[in-house]
């Protein structure tokens, strides 16, 4: 064993000293893992950090899976790699285009689980709606997902993965030797598939991280977008420690109503959050918050809330995301017409913010926001009901 040459700080203490069982996935790893880890395997200390450079150019750059291909390491540190680590993505079960371009993949994770990742196509951008739980704890009543029970947090390779996936589908890596191309087909990330980013904040930040990395994706922290539906002790980290764009679950203007959408609203309420949000470190007028709200027939859509909503915000640097209810079947809501939309926008538009309205893309496959759940993991949860009820094994 080679003695460590710098001193040991927490940091190195909490990393693994011994490669656990089974090859281990360099996929998700932050820097200081990936060190560890190839330590561990047996890379000289002093040539760690060399190592990492390289491995995660290849992985993150070029968009190499195969050590084999690593053509600037000696055949034997090649080798010593395929003994010891993957490089695993989670695998793409199906793949759905939508009339609009839209693309929507269902993605297996480890356990035999699935999550789902939307490809969003615009002329000036592309943006890739990301996961990061397997449902969500919390039970909002407009969304989809809250119908579907937590199952696990996703790791941060699952994470960064479902991104490496969608590059792969595009046909996005680029190539070498080939001119440098500034417009890219994956060029935002949004946080808004299933699950509630802020209750897997470690896992999120360190794919995150490894997305912003300019050795690598390099995408920059102001195309990336956390939402999250208020959770309030976690928000301030995400500037902090992300450093990416938030955005708020909003949908509602008093607490009797935010209660019964977004109930996570019972434990920090209307005020406790815009307190949270005044006191947001980095706000500024280039570094807005997203407020974002689903336009709900009859429930939240009146001149009033409107107001009410310029009101609240006050002093808070933001816009406003209107986004038109994404029905999904059993849904107890309807859409708020576009007229009712239009008129509610032009309130906070006229009080002096950006109201854009959000056009639902995907909605021939279901991929619009608010629409996700696992079709599978619906049927296993029901097959197993069923064999609770029948006292027969599933
Ligand atoms: N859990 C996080 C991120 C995922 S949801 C959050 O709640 O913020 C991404 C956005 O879609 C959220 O603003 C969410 O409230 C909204 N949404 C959920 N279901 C919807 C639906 N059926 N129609 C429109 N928007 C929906
Ligand atoms: Fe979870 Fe967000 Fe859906 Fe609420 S809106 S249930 S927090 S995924």
């Amino acid at each position: 064993m080679t003695q460590p040459s710098a001193p040991i700080t927490q940091d190195v203490l909490t990393l693994p000293r011994k490669l656990p069982e089974g090859p281990v996935n360099l996929i998700g790893l932050t820097r200081d893992a990936m060190r560890a880890a190839l330590i561990a395997a047996g890379t000289p200390e002093r040539q760690a950090k060399m190592r990492v450079g390289q491995v995660w150019q290849w992985v993150y750059h070029w968009g190499v899976r195969d050590f084999a291909q690593m053509s600037n390491l000696a055949k034997d540190y090649r080798a010593l790699l395929a003994a010891n680590f993957v490089l695993d993505l989670p695998q793409v079960v199906t793949r759905q285009v939508s009339a609009d371009g839209t693309r929507k993949y269902l993605v297996r994770i480890a356990g035999g689980h699935e999550v789902e990742v939307v490809y969003i196509p615009e002329t000036d951008r592309g943006t890739l709606c990301i996961s990061s739980q397997v449902g969500c704890t919390l039970t909002c009543s407009f969304c989809h997902t809250g119908t579907q029970k937590l199952v696990r947090n996703l790791t941060a390779g699952e994470i960064i993965g479902q991104v490496m996936l969608a590059r792969d589908d595009l046909g996005e890596w680029p190539v070498p030797g080939a001119p440098k191309d500034e417009t890219r087909l994956l060029s935002n990330i949004v946080l808004m598939g299933m699950g509630e980013p802020l209750y897997n904040f470690d896992n999120v930040r360190d794919a995150m991280k490894i997305a912003m990395d300019p050795e690598g994706l390099s995408l920059s922290r102001r195309r990336i977008t956390l939402s999250t539906s208020g959770v309030v002790p976690e928000i301030a980290r995400t500037a902090v420690e992300i450093g990416c764009q938030l955005a708020v679950s909003f949908h509602a203007t008093t607490d009797e109503v935010r209660d019964l959408l977004v109930p996570i609203n019972k434990r920090w309420p209307i005020a406790t959050l815009l307190d949270a949000l005044r006191a947001y470190p980095g706000l500024s007028n280039s570094e807005r918050i997203t407020f974002e709200y689903v336009m709900l027939r009859g429930v939240n859509d009146t001149d009033a809330d409107a107001r009410r909503l310029v009101k609240l915000i006050k002093g808070i640097p933001a816009k406003i995301n209107l986004i038109p209810f994404n029905e999904w079947p059993g849904a107890p809501y309807t859409r708020s017409d576009s007229a009712r939309i239009k008129a509610f926008a032009d309130i906070i538009y006229k009080a002096g913010y950006a109201s854009p309205i959000r056009t639902p893309r995907g909605e021939d496959i279901m991929a619009a926001c608010g629409q996700l759940k696992s079709a599978t993991e619906r049927a296993r949860k029901s097959r197993a009901a069923i064999a609770a009820e029948t006292g027969l094994a599933p």
